[in-house]
C-alpha cells in the first residue's frame, strides 16, 4: 500500500543545472518516506501550486535529489523553490531500473532531462564498476547550455565511456553533434551480454531501441522509462493509460518488448 499523504520535506540545497533546470536536495522534516530505488519517482507538491511526478535523480543518506525542468505551472514552482522552502512529497512509486546481470556490458542512453532518472543507476554502477563489462553513457541535449550534471562528468568518464552530443553546437563545444543514435553507432558492446537503459523523448527511445534491436540486443534487455503525464500515481485515475497498462502502476520502467507495440507509430 502506498502512502498517499504528502510528507513535508525541506529544500536543503538547490543547484541550477541550466537556464530552466534545477536540482533540489530534499530532507524530511520528520520520519522519511521508504527508501527510493533507481528508476522510481515521487509526487512533488510545492504548496498551493499542484502536484507532479518527478523521478529521483539522487539517492543519498537522508537526501532525496530531484532534477526538474520548468515546463509549466508546477514544475516552474519547484524550480523557483528556494533553500529552506517546504515541499510535500509522497512515494516512492514505480518500477525500478533492474541492476544489470554481473559481467554484462551496459549501455545507458538519454535525451535531455531523461538523464535525471538514469543518474541514480549511473551512481550505483560507478560504485561497482568492476562487476560489469564496458559501461557506456550516451547523452543527447539540444545545446551545450542544457548539459546536466557537468560537475560529475569527469568522475563518470573515469569509470565509463561517457559521451555527449547536441543538436545545436556552439563555438568551443567538444562533444558530438547530432542525434544520440549517432553516438550509439560508434559504441562497442556485446549484444548477447548487454543491458540497455533508455530515457528521453519517446521518438528518441523508439529510434534507440530499434538501433539496439538491429544490433541484436533482445527486447527484454532494453529497459525504457515512460514519463507519460499522470495524476494520482496509484493506478486509480487512468490518466496515464497506455494500451492495457497504466504507467504509474505498471511502470514507469518497462522492458521494450512489453511496450513496443503501444509506442509504435506507423512508419511514413
Ligand atoms: C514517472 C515520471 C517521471 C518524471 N520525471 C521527471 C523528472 O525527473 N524531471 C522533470 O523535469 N520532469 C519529469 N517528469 C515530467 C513532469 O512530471 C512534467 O514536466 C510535469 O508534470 C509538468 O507539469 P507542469 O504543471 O509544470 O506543466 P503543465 O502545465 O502540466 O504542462 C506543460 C507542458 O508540458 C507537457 N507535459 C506535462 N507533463 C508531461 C509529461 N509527463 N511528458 C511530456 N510532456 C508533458 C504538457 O502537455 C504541456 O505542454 C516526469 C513525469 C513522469 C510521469
Amino acid at each position: 500500500m502506498h502512502a498517499v499523504t504528502p510528507i513535508p520535506y525541506r529544500v536543503a540545497a538547490r543547484r541550477h543545472e541550466s537556464a530552466d533546470t534545477v536540482t533540489l536536495d530534499l530532507v524530511p522534516a520528520t520520519e522519511p518516506l521508504r527508501p527510493f530505488r533507481p528508476g522510481q519517482f515521487a509526487m512533488l507538491y510545492p504548496f498551493g501550486a499542484g502536484e507532479i511526478p518527478v523521478s529521483v535523480s539522487r539517492i543519498a543518506d537522508g537526501v532525496l535529489g530531484h532534477t526538474v525542468r520548468a515546463v509549466g505551472k508546477v514544475s516552474d514552482a519547484l524550480c523557483r523553490a528556494e533553500t529552506g522552502c517546504w515541499i510535500g512529497v509522497r512515494g516512492p512509486y514505480g518500477t525500478v531500473w533492474q541492476t544489470p546481470p554481473a559481467g554484462s556490458d551496459v549501455v545507458i542512453v538519454s535525451g535531455g532531462i531523461g538523464l535525471a532518472p538514469l543518474r541514480p543507476l549511473i551512481h550505483q554502477l560507478l560504485g561497482q564498476a568492476d562487476a560489469f563489462g564496458r559501461i557506456s553513457v550516451l547523452a543527447g541535449f539540444r545545446n551545450p547550455g542544457e548539459v546536466l550534471f557537468l560537475d560529475e562528468l569527469p568522475r563518470w568518464r573515469y569509470l565509463t565511456d561517457t559521451r555527449l552530443t547536441v543538436d545545436h553546437p556552439e563555438p568551443g563545444w567538444r562533444g558530438g553533434t547530432g542525434l544520440v543514435t549517432t553516438l550509439l553507432a560508434d559504441t562497442a558492446f556485446r549484444p548477447d551480454h548487454c543491458a540497455a537503459y533508455l530515457c528521453g523523448p519517446e521518438p528518441m527511445m523508439r529510434a534507440t531501441a530499434r538501433a539496439l534491436l538491429a544490433r541484436g540486443v533482445p527486447g527484454e534487455r532494453i529497459r525504457v522509462s515512460l514519463e507519460r503525464n499522470m495524476r494520482c500515481a496509484t493506478g486509480w485515475c487512468g490518466h496515464c493509460q497506455l494500451g492495457p497498462t497504466l504507467v504509474c502502476r505498471d511502470g514507469p520502467v518497462f522492458g521494450w518488448d512489453r511496450v513496443a507495440d503501444d509506442l509504435a507509430i506507423p512508419e511514413r
